[in-house]
């Protein structure tokens, strides 16, 4: 006589995204979400990151007048990953 389960096929509701080791950088990657299963070239959108406070703090020092620089040019901002379908966050490329 066969036993059944009721529920035990259900998947757990608290589903966490684990993602394969993916490398991002500057560019929108194609990846597949770990989120929504989807393959997606990824979104991407310039955040103040570290390297960005190093470069104003040593233009601050060296270079007064340009401090704000790092801050409105996109070559020293992190850059984040979204997914364009479901938007989760899959990774940052940091410059430091
Ligand atoms: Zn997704």
């Amino acid at each position: 006589m066969e036993k059944s389960y009721p529920g035990m096929e259900m998947q757990p509701t608290n589903v966490t995204v684990v993602m394969p080791p993916q490398v991002f950088g500057k560019e929108p990657t194609q990846v597949t979400c770990g989120n929504c299963k989807n393959v997606v070239v990824t979104t991407t959108l310039y955040q103040d990151g570290g390297c960005v406070y190093m470069s104003a703090i040593l233009l601050f020092c060296f270079c007064l007048p340009f401090t704000f620089v790092p801050f409105i040019t996109y070559p020293c901002k992190d850059v984040t990953h979204y997914c364009p379908t479901c938007k989760a966050r899959l990774g940052t490329y940091k410059r430091l």
